[in-house]
């Protein structure tokens, strides 16, 4: 049993008007019979578009000044097939989309949405943990395959010492696929085989990235070892915070206020890791309440903070987890809330926030781009060996 939608988040009721509004602007020059016509086709395209309670991909443009984001991973180390770890898609309606995180198993979701690789080129990573990075590889390698047009561009933290930075950590990365790399320079694209990574300093706040008028933020985040962050992303008036993973800290209280979405990790309560996990008492405790943020205290930043909407993740979205989470949250926050689950989407207007579930298939795949990623560099291949040549049999004549 999955926890109901209606349990689950508190839902304003908007009227959505962008679908009206897209259509009008088109239409200018139309003779009046056609443009009613058209009008009245707008109006029953509105119609069934807000009466859908669920969120089908490809099918709605965002309006103006809409915001939409779309959980693509909300559990934990141990993915699964029901959820896979932290990343989020952030999309704005200027066409600007970016991830913050690519967890492992995140990328299957993310393929679910039909949205060209191309588009999905920057990825703002909060920490190194396999939890929050583990689908970069094929994030990488399956968006050049993907006819990606351009570099991945990766955003994230130092260390306290270069070994522990993302910097260090891509260059492995790039380094661990030597063999699939070598074989695939000179016979595709060359212009998205590539990844250019910026790493900026993680004990600091301040703008990492700013253009078409989105400014990105990061604050240091209180987690393991040195260099996990925190992001805020805003936007026309909104703003998405994202805790990554964190213990509560005073650059997180300082930095999130009037969030419209405020995400904050709510781990396990020491009594589910002990349940669940069978972890012994102690490292139970050091894990959910030293390491990570446990629910009681999620919903103090929650009631602290006060945003639009608070989403809590960063564990299993259970009949035998959920539950007690809430209740935890219950005690101390009754505003907004949603507990995360995998491929559900927030749409943020200046009329409310929408909360739905994506209704994919498991079939699709990412759209191909509208333009094609350009030829290869010969000069770049790898010739096979003659030795290895000399092994083919010729089955094709
Ligand atoms: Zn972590
Ligand atoms: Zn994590």
């Amino acid at each position: 049993m999955r926890v109901t939608p209606s349990l689950r988040t508190t839902i304003p009721v908007i009227v959505l008007i962008s679908a009206l509004a897209v259509a009008i602007s088109g239409i200018g020059d139309m003779p009046k019979t056609v443009m009613s016509a058209a009008v009245d086709a707008a109006m029953a395209a509105e119609e069934e578009t807000a009466s859908r309670d669920n969120y089908f991909p490809n099918t709605e443009p965002l309006g103006s000044d809409e915001m939409r984001v779309i959980a693509l991973g909300t559990g934990t180390p141990n993915f699964r097939r029901s959820q896979a770890s932290a990343s989020w898609l952030v999309e704005l309606d200027n066409g600007d989309k970016f991830l913050f995180d690519i967890g492992t198993g995140s990328l299957a979701n993310l393929g679910a949405l039909e949205i060209p690789y191309t588009y999905l080129d920057k990825i703002f990573i909060s920490h190194l943990h396999v939890d929050h990075i583990g689908d970069l590889d094929a994030m990488f390698i399956g968006g050049w395959v993907s006819n990606r047009t351009g570099p991945l561009r990766v955003w994230g933290p130092s260390g306290l010492k270069p070994e522990t930075g993302t910097k260090y950590a891509i260059d492995r990365m790039r380094e661990m696929f030597t063999w699939d790399l070598t074989g695939r320079r000179g016979n595709m694209p060359s212009a998205g085989g590539h990844i250019e990574v910026t790493e900026f300093d993680y004990r600091k706040s301040h703008v990492i990235y700013e253009q078409n008028g989105v400014k990105i933020k990061a604050w240091p985040a209180v987690h393991t070892i040195d260099g996990a962050v925190s992001y805020s992303l805003e936007w026309n008036g909104k703003k998405f915070v994202y805790s990554g993973d964190t213990v509560p800290n005073k650059w997180f209280l300082a930095e999130s206020g009037d969030a419209d979405l405020l995400i904050h990790e709510c781990y396990f309560t020491v009594q589910q890791l002990i349940d669940l996990k069978k972890y012994d008492p102690e490292r139970a405790r050091i894990v959910s309440t030293v390491l990570h943020t446990p629910p009681s205290s999620c919903g103090k930043i929650f009631s602290r903070l006060q945003p639009r909407m608070a989403i809590a993740y960063h564990n299993f979205a259970d009949f035998n987890v959920a539950p007690g989470t809430l209740e935890e949250i219950r005690k101390t926050y009754d505003g907004p809330l949603t507990l995360a689950d995998d491929l559900l989407v927030w749409n943020v207007n200046a009329d409310g926030i929408r909360v739905r579930r994506v209704i994919g298939t498991d079939e699709a795949w990412p759209a191909a781009p509208p333009q094609p990623a350009g030829p290869p560099d010969r000069s770049e291949r790898t010739e096979q060996s003659d030795w290895l040549k000399s092994g083919r049999v010729d089955l094709l004549n």
